[in-house]
């Protein structure tokens, strides 16, 4: 059993938990509590040795429990779980997406600092990115699918910025659109800056993917953030975040995290540990079940474009990203509907089996517009370039079957 290699869908249910620690019971149970207790005085001191850094853990030590701002078993057991799907060394989960986001770039990033990041990004970092940093000295400056990474990389160079930048943030595929960014590209652009006393970190956050179709860590990336809120959680009845990466910067993130205080709770721990049983079912049949829609709605007259990534034309850039990145089309799909506004509100205001709200990888399918909804902040200018229009929806498909799904949406295109 030791030799063999178990797929990470078959140790969701009990690796880093050993049963015999909590009175034989099968799952691990929530362990609502904010301290610990110590054997000893030698072993607390031991234990806090290890947390705050003064010294390495022994080759067979723990991390010893101590208090659950620190740790606790809910989180730790999850975190060894996570690492599972995108081949991290270390994970720490956090209260949401945005206090995973808004620590890493805390920690990566000082004053006078820049940073690259791809656009369009969601709403909650492009705020954090435009208008929280700026107030720390601290520069955002977007790119877009269309630059290559040399064209960047002169723009830095004649501008100066170069040493200045410190970290490059993807998220890719980007939302709404589906537009995908290469990550080898990104890594370009960092390791053309970087040397000793300056370590680029290359950022994606993967929410848009999930765990499951898309591994940033082996694509040249340093550090992946995720809103569990979506497909980890699934389930729309949390809200959560995580960061995972190689050892070297986690144990930066996880102390800045320690200080900060917005590491999650334990309830929220035990409900992600039991999400992640079904995540791989989950995952599977949504993007299934997209496949069907985005057909469906490729052929529908009162339909002009579907952005799905099954259907991107082969011999494109964008699908030569696709077949280097990503082991599905995912379950995010959206359309423009003929007409404008008027059509699109008639459509969503008429669906009765899909809900109408925003957030998206749950059990559930969602239908929401983003020009008015998600996406309402971005300027006019940049929602033109990005092909976000009055005529756009956005669709996160379910696990519902999914002849239902589009009954839904056909029923509901028949008003319009
Ligand atoms: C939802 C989302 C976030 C923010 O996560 P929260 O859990 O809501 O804080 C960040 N990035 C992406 C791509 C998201 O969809």
């Amino acid at each position: 059993m030791d030799n063999r290699y178990f797929h990470p869908e078959s140790l969701m249910m009990s690796h880093g938990y050993k049963p015999a620690l909590s009175e034989g019971a099968i799952k691990c149970p929530i362990f609502q509590t904010s301290t610990f207790v110590f054997n000893s005085a030698e072993e607390g001191k031991a234990f806090f040795e290890v947390a705050y850094g003064q010294r390495e853990k022994g080759p067979n030590e723990e991390l010893g429990l101590i208090y659950s701002r620190l740790n606790n078993p809910d989180l730790q057991i999850l975190e060894e779980r996570l690492c599972l799907w995108d081949g991290a060394d270390e994970c720490a989960v956090f209260e949401s997406g945005m206090s995973a986001i808004s620590t890493v770039m805390l920690e990566f990033l000082r004053p006078g600092d820049i940073l690259l990041y791809s656009k369009p990004v969601y709403g909650g970092t492009d705020h954090f990115i435009n208008k929280v940093l700026p107030q720390y000295g601290i520069k955002g400056i977007g790119f877009t699918n269309t630059q290559s990474s040399e064209e960047i990389i002169m723009e830095m160079k004649t501008k100066g910025l170069g040493q200045k930048l410190k970290m490059v943030y993807v998220e890719t595929p980007a939302n709404p659109t589906n537009a995908l960014f290469d990550l080898d590209e990104c890594r370009k652009i960092a390791d053309a800056f970087s040397n000793e006393e300056n370590d680029i970190v290359v950022c994606v956050d993967n929410t848009y993917m999930g765990p499951l179709w898309q591994h940033p860590l082996k694509l040249g990336a340093d550090l992946v953030v995720y809103s569990a809120t979506k497909y980890i959680g699934g389930h729309s009845d949390l809200i959560a975040g995580a960061v995972l990466g190689r050892s070297k910067h986690m144990k930066r993130v996880r102390t800045l995290r320690t200080f900060l205080g917005n590491m999650a709770g334990p309830w929220t721990g035990w409900l992600l540990m039991r999400s992640l049983e079904t995540l791989k079912v989950r995952m599977t049949q949504q993007a299934e079940n997209a496949e069907q829609v985005a057909n469906f709605l490729l052929n529908h007259p009162k339909v002009e474009k579907v952005y799905y990534l099954g259907h991107l034309e082969a011999g494109t850039k964008q699908h030569a990203i696709f077949k280097k990145q990503l082991f599905s089309a995912g379950a995010m799909l959206s359309f423009d509907i003929k007409g404008g506004k008027k059509e699109a509100f008639t459509f969503l205001n008429h669906l009765k089996l899909i809900k109408l709200a925003v957030s998206l990888g749950s059990t559930e399918s969602l239908a929401e517009h983003p020009a008015t909804m998600t996406h309402s902040d971005v300027s006019a200018e940049d929602k033109e370039t990005m092909g976000i229009s009055e005529r756009l929806i956005r669709l996160s498909i379910g696990v519902e079957h999914y002849s239902d799904i589009i009954w839904d949406i056909s029923q509901a295109l028949e008003n319009c």
